[in-house]
C-alpha cells in the first residue's frame, strides 16, 4: 500500500506517471530514472535494523520485487539500484549466450533464522548428517553450519545488495556450462558493480565461508553496509535464535561478515 500511495503522490507531482504505475515498471525499462527518491545512505546513517535484516523489503521504497523473468523464486526483492544493474548485466550476458538467473536475493533475519535453526536442530541434513546428533558441541556445530550458511543477523543477503546466481550447488560450477557462467561473471560482473566476495582462500581472503561461485555483491551499496556493520554492530546485537550463545566464541563478525575478498571494497 505504501508503494501505491507513493506512486499516486508521484503522479500528482510530475503529471508524468501513468495510472497504476508502480516501481515494477523499472523491470521492463531499466534505463528509466528511479521513480523513488534516491536516498543517500552513509555508513553513519544506515540503521541497525537494515544491517541485521530486521525489516520487510516489501515495504521499503528503495527495494524492488524481482520480476519472474529474472528469478526462479517468487516474492523476492533486492535494492532497486542493484536490481537495475543486474538487469543490465543479464542483458549483456545473454548476448554472449549466458543466462543469469537469481536464485536468492534479500533474505530477512527471520528467513535466515529458519535456515539456521533447521540445520542447528537437525531438521535438515548438512553434509549427510543431522548436526544436533552428530556434533553436540555448540561451537563446533556452529562452525560446521558456517561453512555455507550465515547466522541470522550476519548475512550479506540481509542488505538487499547480494544475490546468488544460477545455482548454490558447487557441482554446477564444475559443469561445462557452469564453468562458462563463472568465467563470464569474473570477466564482466565488475563492469556492472558486482564482485564475488567468497573467492577461494588465498591472498584476497583468508577466512570465512567456503568459496561460493554463485554469490555476487553489488559493491556501490554493499561496501557502505560492510563498513557500517563493522562500525555499528556488536556481538550483543546478534541474538534471537537457537545457538546464539556461540556468537562470541565463533567470532562471526571478524571471520564471516568481514571474511570477504578485499578486492570488492578497495
Ligand atoms: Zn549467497
Amino acid at each position: 500500500m505504501k508503494k501505491l500511495t507513493f506512486a499516486i503522490l508521484l503522479f500528482a507531482a510530475t503529471m508524468l506517471a501513468a495510472c497504476g504505475q508502480s516501481k515494477d515498471t523499472t523491470q521492463t525499462n531499466p534505463k528509466e530514472p528511479l521513480e523513488v527518491e534516491n536516498v543517500v545512505e552513509t555508513t553513519d546513517t544506515i540503521a541497525k535494523k537494515y544491517l541485521l535484516g530486521q525489516f520487510d523489503p516489501a515495504k521499503e521504497s528503495d527495494f524492488s520485487l524481482i520480476a519472474s523473468v529474472y528469478t526462479n523464486k517468487t516474492g523476492i526483492y533486492m535494492k532497486t539500484e542493484a536490481y537495475k544493474s543486474f538487469i543490465a548485466m543479464r542483458d549483456s550476458a545473454l548476448k554472449d549466450g549466458i543466462t543469469l538467473t537469481i536464485v536468492s536475493a534479500t533474505r530477512t533475519f527471520w528467513h535466515q533464522k529458519t535456515i539456521w535453526e533447521n540445520k542447528w536442530n537437525g531438521r535438515q541434513y548438512v553434509g549427510g548428517k543431522l548436526l544436533n546428533v552428530a556434533i553436540p558441541d555448540p561451537s563446533l556445530r556452529a562452525l560446521e553450519i558456517l561453512k555455507y550458511s550465515s547466522m541470522p543477523g550476519t548475512s550479506r543477503h540481509h542488505w538487499g545488495t547480494d544475490i546468488d546466481i544460477n545455482s548454490v550447488d558447487p557441482a554446477y560450477f564444475k559443469t561445462a556450462y557452469g564453468i562458462k557462467v563463472i568465467a563470464w561473471l569474473e570477466e564482466h560482473a565488475p563492469d556492472f558493480g558486482f564482485c564475488r566476495p567468497y573467492t577461494p582462500f588465498g591472498e584476497g581472503r583468508t577466512k570465512g565461508y567456503q568459496p561460493e561461485e554463485w554469490h555476487w555483491t553489488y559493491t556501490p551499496i554493499s561496501c557502505k553496509y560492510q563498513e557500517a556493520y563493522k562500525n555499528q554492530i556488536e556481538y550483543t546485537d546478534i541474538e534471537g535464535f537457537d545457538g546464539d550463545e556461540v556468537v562470541f566464541s565463533t567470532r562471526v563478525i571478524e571471520n564471516n561478515v568481514l571474511g570477504v575478498d578485499v578486492k570488492c571494497c578497495q
